[in-house]
């Protein structure tokens, strides 16, 4: 037992000697070449993301996602430390632990040391910053890690956070349905209805204690049509006794909308739904400062505010420019769908 262990560990530190002596051009040519091919867009990378996701029998849409939400939250080190698209594993991780060499692009000593770096173009070079070698290695590791389907748990080992396990499904459910770029936008409310915008972003407020308006509110008539500005999902809605009943919806963007004060919902819509631009989600109306139920303390209007999330943190700021762009655009509105599962 002990001699046979024994032979596998000096036959190993031979191999890696041997390795380490091969591996060493390969090395200085990847610091040589250290160019950052960046994507000109994420919708550049779905052939890699298909290539790999078949290879490894993965959804192209939760590499995609993953690449999204990393981008979405790297922080200013992450930035620099990895100045190209998407998720960036950690070093130890690419090169293996315990590899003495920290920036080893050897496909052999990696996997050596069971490191994750891949080289997917053969270029005898698995670089963390090549798009090819990166995403086969997203891949491989998300094959490794999940055998029976559990994409939770490799989703949870990658970002360990509950919030990121969340937006990362939630992108999935989005670029199936409408792929990497719905980006396009919609006024909130019905243009073919009366309606005042009131640019109060910042201003105090007069009930609930010492807040700021988060958001601007658009006045209008009860039952004025509102609707979805983004292409995203329904991550929340119910009452809030400042906001009344109302709904947030979060992009692919990380962009939450939250909409406020709406008379009711439109029927059949739920939580987790997705929406496009001009879906009718609700009416306007002055549900809000009170139980549920509390309804004209104050005059009907939409309470719109956008939120932006970069992980860390989460802030609102103003959305006047962007809803005097959408104001100008062509409005199409697409009442809700009645589908076979609504029952209600
Ligand atoms: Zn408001």
């Amino acid at each position: 037992m002990h001699r046979h262990r024994h032979t596998r560990v000096t036959t190993a530190a031979i191999v890696m000697v041997a390795l380490l002596l091969i591996a060493t051009p390969a090395k200085a040519n990847a610091a040589e070449n250290k160019t950052y091919a960046k994507a000109t867009s994420q919708a550049a990378l779905i052939p890699l993301y298909k290539e790999f996701a078949d290879e490894y029998d993965v959804d192209w849409t939760l590499l995609a996602a993953i690449d999204r939400y990393a981008q979405l939250t790297k922080n200013k080190a992450e930035r620099s430390s990895a100045p190209y698209y998407g998720f960036a594993f950690e070093n130890s991780a690419w090169v293996g632990i315990g590899n003495p060499c920290e920036d080893d692009y050897s496909p052999a000593m990696i996997s050596l040391f069971s490191g994750l770096g891949q080289d997917a173009d053969g270029d005898r070079l698995a670089l963390p910053w090549d798009e090819a070698d990166r995403i086969k290695a997203l891949a491989y590791w998300l094959d490794s890690e999940s055998g029976e389907e559990e994409d939770e748990l490799a989703v949870w080992n990658l970002f360990q956070d509950p919030v990121a396990m969340d937006r990362v499904f939630a992108f999935c459910k989005i670029f199936e349905e409408f792929g990497l770029e719905a980006n396009a936008h919609c006024f909130p409310v019905s243009k073919k209805c009366n309606y005042t915008v009131k640019h109060s972003f910042g201003a105090g407020r007069s009930w609930g204690g010492r807040r700021v308006h988060e958001g601007v509110d658009i006045f209008a008539s009860y039952g004025t049509p509102v609707l979805a500005c983004s292409y995203g999902y329904v991550e929340l809605m119910g009452w809030n006794r400042y906001g009344g009943w109302r709904i947030g919806i979060r992009d692919a963007n990380n962009m939450y909308y939250y909409y406020a004060h709406l008379s009711s919902f439109v029927k059949g819509i739920h939580q987790g739904d997705l929406v496009r631009p001009g879906q009718l989600i609700g009416y306007v109306g002055s549900t809000g400062y009170g139980p549920p139920g509390t309804s004209g303390k104050f005059p009907p209007h939409l309470h719109f505010g956008i939120y932006k999330d970069t992980g860390d943190h989460e802030w609102a700021f103003s959305p006047s420019g962007y809803l005097g762009q959408w104001q100008r655009q062509k409005q199409h509105i697409i009442p809700q769908q009645k589908t076979s599962t609504d029952d209600d």
